[in-house]
C-alpha cells in the first residue's frame, strides 16, 4: 500500500483506508510502520487517524453497520430498526459484540434521504431498510456470509429524478462540450463563464467566474482543480445523483476549469458515505483517458489535464473549502485561517479552485451554449437552474431541478407535500421556513440553498427537528475553536435537559447567549450557522419549546439532592439541613 501510494504524507487517508481494510483496525504498530514510511511524526499520523469517523484506532466489528440519523431517517423508524437489529444481535448501540463480530451505530445523514431508512455496512450504503431486512441481516451476520453476498437490490441506490431542466437534461457525447470550451480559447471561456453569471451552487454562491479568474492570474508552479463532492449538508443528495449518471459531466466540468485557470491536475473529492461510487467513477476517468479526453494533448490541443479521486472519511466539516484542502494533503480536515484563500494558496499552497459538482456540470451547457444562453434561465440575481433533493413528507421525494425563482409553494406541489407545517432549507446550517413564508423563491436575492429541502407536516414535532440538528452540529464541530466547540456541546445538554421535562426560561436564554457568542467569534462556516435552524424553530414554532418548559425557575439538569440520596441510605445519615431542595422520587 505504501509502495503505491509513493510513500507519499499526501495521501495518507488512501493509505490509512486501505491499511484498515486490511487489518480491519489501525493499531498502535501499524500507525508507527506508516509514520516511519512516510517520514512524519507519529503524532501527526495519529491526528489523522483519529480526527475521522470511518478510521478506527480500536478493534471494531468484522461486521460494522452504522445506520443513518438524519431527521428524515428518524421520521421514517431508523432507531427502532437500530434497535430492533440490537436486540437480534445481543447488543448495545455504539458497541462490539464480545466475540467481536458486529459493532451498531449511528453515523450523519448518508445522503439517501429519498430512500431511506438508510445504513452503512462495512461501508457499503444500504437503502429502504424495513424490518423485514433487519430480521434477515442479523441472521446474514450471524452465519457470517461476506457483504458482497448479501441480497442485491439491497445495494440498489435510485436516482429519483422528478424533474429535469437544462442541466440533467443534457445528453450530448463526452468530449463534446469540452471541444467548444478548447474551441474558444481559455481567456474567452473564461469571460464565457463571467458572463453566464454562474455561482457557486454549494450555498455560498460566489461567483464562479471572478474566483476562476482570480486563480488564473496568482503566481504559482501549479494550479489545481479541485471538485468538492463531499455531499454532507443532512437533507442533501444532489450530487450522488450526478456523480452516478452525469460524471462524464462532472469531468468534463473540471477539465474546461483546468482548461480555463491554466491547471493540469484536477482532484475529485469524494465523501466517505459514497464510497460505492468510487469503482464507477474511477471506471469512467479510465474510459476518457481511452478517448484522449484527459492526459497529454486533449483533443489535439496544447493542453494537458487529468484527474484523481480522493475519498472522505466522514467528517462533515470536510465540505468546507480549506478543510477540505487541509484533508487532500493527509491532515485532519480543520479549516485553515483565511486569508490567504485557497485561489491563491490552496493545495500544497498553489492556486487552487474549489467547486461544487454542481457549478461544474454547469460549466458543460456554458462551455456549449456561452454565457449570455445561461444568464437567461433563472431569476435577475441567479442565473441557471439549481438541483433540489427533496425528501421528508412528501409523496415523490427524489430530485428536483428548477430555474432559480421557483417558489416553496410550487416545489411542495410538485412534490405531493400535504398539510406542510415547515420546510428546511439548505440543510441543518440552513432556514426554517413556516407556512406563512412559503411564498418566497428559491434564489440568492430571496432563499439561498445548497439544494437541501426537507419537509415536515403539522404530525411532526419541530422539537424532534431541531433536536436532531443541535445533535448533528456538536457531534460534527471539528473542535478547533473554543466558541463552536464548546457551544455546540453546551447546546446539546441544554436541548437534552429541555427534552427531559428540566427546562427553564433560563436555558432558554442560555443558548441566546450561546448563538450570539458562536455567530460573533466561531472560526468557521459551520460554528456561524450552527444555531441557524435552532433559533429560526425556537422563534417560529415557540408552543414546541414553552410545553417542555415546565417550570419559571431555574431547574439543575443534575441534581446533586437526588444524587445523594443513595449514600444517605447508606451511611444512615439524612438530617434535614444536609438537603438541598426537597428530594425527588
Ligand atoms: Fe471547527 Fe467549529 Fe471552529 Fe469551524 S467553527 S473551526 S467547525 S470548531
Amino acid at each position: 500500500i505504501l509502495e503505491r501510494h509513493g510513500h507519499d504524507g499526501t495521501r495518507l487517508l488512501e493509505i490509512l483506508r486501505e491499511t484498515q481494510d486490511l487489518l480491519g483496525w489501525l493499531a498502535p504498530e501499524t500507525i508507527d510502520t506508516i509514520a516511519t514510511a512516510i517520514g512524519w511524526p507519529r503524532a501527526r499520523v495519529e491526528s489523522t487517524a483519529g480526527f475521522y469517523s470511518f478510521f478506527h484506532t480500536r478493534p471494531l466489528g468484522r461486521y460494522r453497520v452504522l445506520f443513518s440519523d438524519n431527521i428524515t431517517d428518524r421520521m421514517l423508524g431508523n432507531r427502532e430498526l437500530m434497535q430492533a437489529l440490537c436486540n437480534k444481535l445481543w447488543l448495545e448501540p455504539g458497541r462490539v459484540s464480545e466475540d467481536g463480530l458486529v459493532s451498531v451505530d449511528a453515523t450523519s445523514c448518508t445522503g439517501l434521504c429519498d430512500q431511506g431508512p438508510a445504513a452503512l455496512v462495512n461501508y457499503r450504503a444500504i437503502s429502504n431498510l424495513t424490518s423485514d431486512r433487519i430480521d434477515t441481516m442479523a441472521e446474514l451476520i450471524r452465519s457470517e456470509t461476506p457483504v458482497a453476498e448479501w441480497p442485491a437490490d439491497w445495494f440498489r441506490i435510485e436516482d429519483n429524478i422528478r424533474r429535469r431542466d437544462v442541466l440533467l437534461n443534457y445528453d450530448l457525447a463526452p468530449g463534446a462540450a469540452l471541444a467548444a470550451g478548447l474551441a474558444r480559447g481559455a481567456t474567452e471561456f473564461l469571460d464565457e463563464v463571467k458572463r453566464s453569471g454562474l455561482r457557486g451552487r454549494g450555498g455560498a454562491g460566489f461567483l464562479t467566474g471572478r474566483k476562476w479568474q482570480s486563480c488564473r492570474i496568482a503566481p504559482g508552479a501549479e494550479h489545481y482543480v479541485v471538485c468538492n463532492a463531499d455531499e454532507g449538508e443532512p437533507g442533501t443528495f444532489k450530487d450522488r445523483v450526478l456523480l452516478t449518471s452525469y460524471a462524464d459531466m462532472v469531468f468534463e466540468g473540471m477539465t474546461l476549469a483546468g482548461f480555463a485557470i491554466g491547471a493540469k491536475q484536477g482532484l475529485l473529492y469524494l465523501r466517505g458515505e459514497y464510497r460505492y461510487l468510487l469503482d464507477p467513477l474511477e471506471a469512467a476517468l479510465t474510459r476518457r483517458r481511452s478517448a484522449g479526453l484527459l492526459g497529454t494533448n486533449i483533443q489535439g490541443k496544447d493542453f494537458d489535464f487529468d484527474i484523481d479521486i480522493r475519498l472522505g472519511a466522514g467528517a462533515y466539516i470536510c465540505g468546507e473549502e480549506s478543510a477540505l484542502i487541509e484533508s487532500l494533503e493527509g491532515k485532519p480536515g480543520k479549516p485553515r485561517i483565511r486569508p490567504p484563500f485557497p485561489v491563491t494558496h490552496g493545495y500544497l499552497n498553489q492556486p487552487t479552485i474549489v467547486n461544487n459538482v454542481e457549478t461544474l456540470a454547469a460549466a458543460c451547457l456554458i462551455a456549449k451554449h456561452g454565457g449570455t444562453w445561461f444568464a437567461a434561465i433563472g431569476s435577475a440575481s441567479s442565473a441557471g437552474t439549481k438541483l433540489l433533493s427533496v425528501s421528508g413528507d412528501v409523496a415523490r421525494p427524489g430530485i428536483y431541478e428548477y430555474p432559480f425563482g421557483i417558489s416553496i409553494t410550487e416545489v411542495l406541489a410538485d412534490a405531493g407535500a400535504l398539510n406542510t407545517l415547515a420546510v428546511q432549507i439548505s440543510g441543518a446550517a440552513g432556514n426554517c421556513l413556516a407556512d406563512n413564508e412559503f411564498g418566497r423563491r428559491i434564489a440568492y436575492e430571496d432563499v439561498p440553498t445548497a439544494g437541501s429541502f426537507m419537509v415536515f407536516n403539522h404530525g411532526r414535532d419541530m422539537f424532534d427537528v431541531v433536536s436532531n440538528f443541535v445533535h448533528f452540529f456538536a457531534h460534527e464541530s471539528c473542535g478547533f475553536c473554543t466558541p463552536c466547540r464548546v457551544g455546540t456541546a453546551v447546546n446539546r445538554r441544554l436541548i437534552d435537559k429541555i427534552a427531559a421535562g428540566h427546562g427553564s426560561p433560563y436555558d432558554i436564554d442560555e443558548m441566546f447567549k450561546m448563538h450570539r457568542l458562536m455567530q460573533g467569534t466561531s472560526h468557521c462556516g459551520l460554528g456561524n450557522s450552527a444555531t441557524t435552524a435552532l433559533f429560526d424553530i425556537l422563534y417560529k414554532f415557540k408552543p414546541t419549546f414553552e410545553r417542555r418548559l415546565q417550570s419559571l425557575d431555574f431547574e439543575p439538569r443534575f441534581d446533586l439532592d437526588y444524587a445523594l440520596s443513595e449514600a444517605r441510605r447508606m451511611t444512615g445519615r439524612d438530617d434535614a439541613g444536609a438537603h438541598l431542595t426537597d428530594e425527588k422520587s
